[in-house]
């Protein structure tokens, strides 16, 4: 048999239920009841608390006899004391049985939510950092956690059909996931009329992330049948549709398209894991406080290109995918996937070098270093801290 090689051993995991669906807010509390009459929201946009939109939700919420309570904001990528402090918010109002958590906001305030849903209930460590893979004190997320419905206000992180958390710690350095099956969030709302509000260099960098999910769930060395059939597919709706998300914010099915290739790209990376792009986004948000889609953007070209040999035809196929047509040859597609790539960060504004995004030539070590975490361990090809370094020296 020629073609992609056809892995034929796999688990999937996935929300158990997904809404989607321009409008759909108003059925939020309908969707909340089944879970209890008290709902802890963690909200993620200052934005769309100005705008009413978070008000909206709550009064659908009381609208079902579900009292809603604010819980927290998210005012950045979380960090250990955030989640710390929401578990203990959590666990001072007795939160459990008839009670559930919904997370209104980007990625930052989903994490945020599901891993504070899950120290909620898991209480042998002093602090999430005990939880963390890599840097904790093993300890595992043994019950259940508080049950979760994420409503994604960008497009995305896909992080409402994941099942982990990204916490971040600047002092020691880390930037690692609390993961566990039981995290994946219960309901997920997804209503793209939320997105529309999202700023325009916000679309841009957050759009990337969801198309370097797509690309790197693909080609990723625990590639699985489901999440490529689902990355392919994300990937054709978000080839055209990112830049006219850019160009205006308001257009209904450029925003469509794009809350649903993020929701792919989350049920996709969940399943398949990601590359060196992510692994090197981490550190550069750790060491050079670089927000999560831009730096994604910025790595995924050369990503790419250190990846090209070992999946050609893997990349190939994004190649036809991203340009809309076929092509004589899988080295020429290969070429072209790349080529568009870089295209498409010009054309929504993704700069190319990492000085423009506040990296500094002495801060490399460390980024190097910080780059090999769970999703550089799934890049098909490896990468050695020499052959890293060099790369991101030609990227100063
Ligand atoms: P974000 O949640 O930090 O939001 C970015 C900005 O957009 C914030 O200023 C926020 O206030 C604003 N915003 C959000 N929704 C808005 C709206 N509708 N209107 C106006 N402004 C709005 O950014 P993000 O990229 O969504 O999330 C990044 C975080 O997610 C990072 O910590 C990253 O590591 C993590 N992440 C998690 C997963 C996962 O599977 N758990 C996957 C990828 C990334």
């Amino acid at each position: 048999m020629s073609g992609t090689p056809f892995n034929a051993k796999y688990d999937y995991l996935s929300p158990q239920r997904v809404v989607f669906g321009w409008g759909r807010r108003c059925e939020l509390g309908a969707l909340a009841r089944p879970f209890g009459r008290r709902a802890f929201l963690v909200v993620g946009s200052r934005a769309l608390e100005g705008s009413g939109a978070i008000a909206e939700l709550e009064g659908h919420l009381r609208k079902e006899g579900i009292e809603p309570v604010r819980a927290a904001s998210a005012a950045r990528e979380p960090e250990v004391g955030d989640v710390d402090r929401l578990a203990a918010f959590l666990r001072e109002r007795g939160a459990g049985a008839g009670d559930l958590v919904i997370a209104a906001g980007g990625g930052s305030a989903i994490d945020l939510a599901k891993a504070g849903c899950a120290m909620a209930t898991n209480r042998k460590g002093a602090t999430v950092r005990d939880y963390l893979e890599g840097v904790g004190a093993g300890l595992k997320v043994e019950e259940d956690p508080l049950p979760l419905l994420a409503v994604p206000t960008t497009a995305g992180t896909g992080s409402e059909a994941t099942k982990n958390a990204v916490i971040s710690s600047y002092d020691p350095p880390f930037k690692v996931s609390l993961r566990s099956d039981r995290m994946v969030p219960r309901v997920v709302l997804v209503d793209p009329e939320l997105h529309v509000s999202v700023p325009r260099a916000t679309t841009a960098h957050t759009g990337m992330d969801a198309i370097t999910q797509l690309i790197e769930s693909y080609i990723s060395a625990r590639a699985a049948p489901i999440p490529q059939a689902l990355a392919i597919h994300g990937l054709a709706l978000a080839a055209t549709a990112i830049a006219r998300a850019v160009k205006d914010g308001a257009d209904r099915e450029a925003r469509e398209r794009m809350a649903h290739a993020a929701l792919l790209s989350g049920m996709a990376l969940a399943n398949s894991g990601l590359g060196m792009a992510h692994g090197v986004a981490a550190a550069l948000g750790i060491h050079a406080k670089v927000a999560h889609g831009l730096a994604c953007a910025v790595m995924l070209p050369v990503a790419l290109r250190v990846n090209r040999e070992v999946r050609e035809a893997e990349i190939a196929r994004i190649a036809e995918v991203l340009c809309g047509r076929s092509f004589p040859a899988a080295a020429a597609a290969a070429q072209a996937a790349v080529e568009r790539v870089e295209e498409l960060c010009a054309e929504v504004g993704i700069p190319r070098r990492l000085s423009e995004i506040g990296v500094r030539r002495e801060a490399l070590p460390a980024i190097v270093k910080s780059s090999y975490g769970n999703s550089m361990a799934a890049n098909p090809r490896k990468v050695p801290e020499g052959e890293l370094t060099g790369l991101l020296e030609a990227m100063l």
